[in-house]
C-alpha cells in the first residue's frame, strides 16, 4: 500500500517527553508511533499500530507452525478461578480488581493460566484429546510498581500467552521444546539479540523455566554467562556451596572491643592493627553481615527474617525479591527494631559470647535466621557481639548457631565461579522478551483438571505456560536498532519498508514519486510518500526520525535522471538511475 505524509496522521516531535528514561520510548513517542494515555497506558498510533501487527503476525505464523490453535479469552475475568489458585490474594496489588454493579468482584486479567484450564475441562476429558496446546494474542493488565520506558514495562500491555496440556511428564517436555523452538524462531525473527538463560518460576509455580532475554543495556534484568555455557538470570543463580569444614578445627570465640568502627570496612581495618591474624589479613569476606528484613505476605501478615551473609557482599534485592516472592520484604525500619531491644544495630550476631542464641527461631528474639550458602558448617567468622563498639571472632557455624535454612540472594558478581563449573561468570543486562514455564500439575490440581487415560483411570493433566511480550518487542526492537537520529526498524517490522522523500516544487518530481511508489506497491511494498509541502531538511529530519529501512531520495537529480538511495541503518547513500529505480530498491530490500 501507499500512504501519503500529507495526510498520515502523524506529528513528529522536536523535544524528547519528559518522563522518556530510554531511547526506544523517546524515539517511539517523538516519531509519532505512540502516545501517553496514562502513566503505563499507552494509545497506538497508526504507524506504532502497523509494527505492532507486524509482530503479532510473526508470533503467530510461529505458534501455528508448532501447532498451537487460537483463541480469545476477556480481559475482564471473574474472581472465583483466580480464588482457586489463591492467586487472587498473591497477585496482591499488581492486579487491576473491579467491582460489578451488582458488587461482584471482578478483575482485569494478569495472566490466563485459570481461564484456559477451566476451558479445557470444560470441553475434553479424555487422553485421547491430548497434547494440546491454545495461544492468544491478549491485552494484558497489571498495576506495575514501577511502570517505566513507554511500552517495556506498561500497566497494559499485549502478550502472546500459550498454555500446553499433556497426560504425562514426557509430554509436557515435548511441548515445552516445540514451544521453545517457536520461540527462537520468533525472536530471530524479529532480529533481537537474545539468549535464554535459567530462570525462576516466580508467581507461576511449577518447575523448570526459562527467559528469552533480548541483550540490551538498559534492560531491568541482569543475567550470568559464562565460557561453558552455564546461562541465568541472576535471579535464578544457585551458588554452589562449599563443602563444610571440620568443626575441631575451628578456634574459640573470643570478644573484641571495636569502638566507633562504622562499616565492615572499618571493623577490618581495626581488626588489622589490633589483632592481626597469622595467616593473611583480615578481609570483609571473614565478617558475617546480619541483616534484618520485614517480610509482608499476601494476606498481610508481617514476619521478621534475619539473613546472614558474608560482609563483603550485599544483598541483592531483585534476588531477594524473587526467592520470597509472593511475600515482599524492606530492611528494617527504626520502628522495627524498637520492638527487639535486645538487637544493637551494627552489632548484631546469631548468637552472643556465652552462647546464648540471639537470631533464630529457636532463640529468645523468635526472629527467623537464615544464611547465605556460603556460610556452610565449620566456617567461622567475624561478626557482631550483641554488645555495642565489640565484635565476636570465631563465631563458627554448625558450632555456635544453626540457621533455620538458607537464602541465596547476595549480589553474583562479575568473575564469580559458574554453579556448574563452567568458568567465571560474566554479567550483563537485558530484557524479558518471553518466558516459558513447566507449571506441571498446579493448576490443574486446583482446578480440577483431570482426563481418563488408557485405562479408564482419572489423571490430572499437566501443563506448560509460555509468554511473549508482543508491545515489549516493539520497543525492544526499537531499543536495539534505533540510533542518535530516529528509529530504525527491520525491513520485516517497519510500518512501510520504503519512504520516498520528494523534495522541491517540481511537479515531475511527485509524479515520478507517486510513479515509483506504484510500482513499489504492486511488487507488495509498503511505501511511504513524503508529498509534504516542506523544506527537504525538515523531511530528512522526519524520515530518519521515523526508521523506514530504505529511503529514496527524488528531487533535483530527477532531471538527470538520477535518484538517491539511503540504507537507514547504516547511512550509507548511492546513486541508483531513475530507469532501474524499483529494481535497485527491491535489491535493498534483500528481495
Ligand atoms: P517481568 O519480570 O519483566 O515483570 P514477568 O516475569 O512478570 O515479567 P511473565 O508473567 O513471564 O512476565 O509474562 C510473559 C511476558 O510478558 C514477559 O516475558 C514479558 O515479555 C511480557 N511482560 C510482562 N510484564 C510486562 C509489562 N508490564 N509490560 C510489557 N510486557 C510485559
Ligand atoms: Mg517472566
Amino acid at each position: 500500500m501507499i500512504a501519503k505524509l500529507s495526510t498520515l496522521f502523524v506529528r513528529t516531535l522536536r523535544q524528547d517527553p519528559a518522563d522518556a528514561e530510554v531511547p526506544s520510548h523517546r524515539w517511539l513517542v517523538r516519531a509519532g508511533y505512540i502516545r501517553r494515555a496514562a502513566p503505563g497506558i499507552y494509545t497506538w498510533l497508526p504507524l506504532g499500530l502497523k509494527v505492532l501487527q507486524k509482530v503479532e503476525a510473526v508470533v503467530r505464523e510461529e505458534m501455528e507452525a508448532m501447532g498451537a490453535q487460537e483463541v480469545h479469552f476477556p480481559a475482564l475475568l471473574p474472581r472465583e478461578p483466580y480464588e482457586l489458585t489463591n492467586r487472587w490474594t498473591e497477585y496482591g496489588d499488581n492486579l487491576f480488581r473491579v467491582v460489578d454493579r451488582k458488587g461482584a468482584d471482578m478483575l482485569l486479567g494478569p495472566t490466563h493460566e485459570e481461564m484456559f484450564t477451566l476451558l479445557v475441562k470444560d470441553l475434553y476429558s479424555s487422553y485421547k484429546d491430548l497434547p494440546l496446546s491454545l495461544f492468544q494474542i491478549q491485552t494484558k493488565y497489571r498495576d506495575e510498581a514501577r511502570p517505566r520506558a513507554g511500552l517495556l514495562r506498561g500497566r497494559e500491555f499485549v502478550m502472546k500467552d500459550s498454555y500446553s496440556f499433556d497426560i504425562d511428564d514426557a509430554g509436557l517436555e515435548a511441548s515445552y521444546q516445540r514451544h521453545r523452538e517457536a520461540y527462537i524462531r520468533i525472536f530471530t525473527r524479529l532480529g533481537l539479540d537474545f539468549v535464554i538463560v535459567a530462570a525462576m518460576a516466580g508467581a507461576m509455580g511449577g518447575s523448570r523455566s526459562e527467559e528469552f532475554l533480548a541483550v540490551a543495556a538498559n534492560g531491568e534484568d541482569t543475567f550470568v554467562r559464562s565460557p561453558g555455557g552455564y546461562a541465568a538470570n541472576v535471579e535464578a543463580v544457585r551458588i554452589a556451596a562449599p563443602a563444610a569444614l571440620p568443626l575441631g578445627d575451628a578456634p574459640a570465640m573470643a570478644l573484641v572491643e571495636t569502638p566507633e568502627v562504622g562499616t565492615i570496612a572499618g571493623v577490618v581495618d581495626l581488626m588489622n592493627s589490633s589483632h592481626p591474624r597469622e595467616d593473611r589479613p583480615w578481609a570483609g569476606a571473614d565478617t558475617l553481615k546480619n541483616v534484618l528484613f520485614m517480610v509482608t505476605d499476601p494476606d498481610g501478615t508481617r514476619r521478621p527474617l534475619a539473613l546472614g551473609l558474608p560482609g563483603d557482599r550485599e544483598v541483592d534485592l531483585k534476588r531477594l525479591e524473587a526467592a520470597l516472592e509472593p511475600s515482599e520484604a524492606a530492611v528494617f525500619t527504626p520502628d522495627d527494631f524498637e520492638k527487639y531491644p535486645d538487637l544493637h544495630v551494627g552489632f548484631i550476631s546469631p548468637v552472643s559470647l556465652d552462647g546464648t542464641r540471639v537470631l533464630g527461631e529457636e532463640s529468645a528474639t523468635g526472629i527467623r535466621y537464615v544464611v547465605d550458602p556460603r556460610v556452610v558448617d565449620g566456617t567461622s567468622w567475624l561478626t557482631g557481639a550483641n554488645v555495642v563498639d565489640h565484635h565476636l571472632t570465631g563465631v563458627t557455624a554448625g558450632r555456635d548457631f544453626t540457621a533455620d535454612g538458607i537464602l541465596d540472594v547476595a549480589e553474583v558478581r562479575e568473575g564469580d565461579p559458574a554453579p556448574d563449573g563452567s568458568g567465571p561468570l560474566h554479567l550483563a543486562r537485558g530484557i524479558e522478551m518471553g518466558h516459558i514455564f513447566q507449571l506441571g500439575r498446579k493448576y490443574a490440581d486446583s482446578l480440577d483438571l483431570k482426563v481418563l487415560d488408557q485405562n479408564g483411570k482419572l489423571v490430572t493433566v499437566t501443563m506448560g505456560s509460555y509468554g511473549v511480550g508482543v508491545s515489549r518487542a516493539v520497543a525492544a526492537v526499537a531499543e536495539e536498532t534505533c540510533d542518535d537520529k530516529g528509529l530504525s526498524w527491520p525491513v520485516e517490522l517497519a510500518p512501510y519498508q520504503v519512504h520516498i522523500v520528494a523534495t522541491g516544487k517540481d511537479q515531475a518530481v511527485f509524479d515520478k514519486a507517486f510513479e515509483i511508489a506504484g510500482e513499489l506497491e504492486v511488487s507488495g511494498v509498503d511505501v511511504l510518500v513524503d508529498d509534504r509541502k516542506a523544506s527537504p531538511g525538515v523531511k530528512f529530519a522526519d524520515a530518519e526520525i521515523m526508521g523506514m529501512p530504505v529511503i529514496l531520495v527524488v528531487g533535483r537529480g530527477l532531471a538527470e535522471g538520477k535518484l538517491e538511495l539511503r540504507i537507514r541503518a547504516t547511512g550509507e547513500k548511492s546513486e541508483i538511475d531513475v530507469d532501474h529505480a524499483v529494481a535497485s530498491l527491491l535489491a535493498a530490500l534483500g528481495r
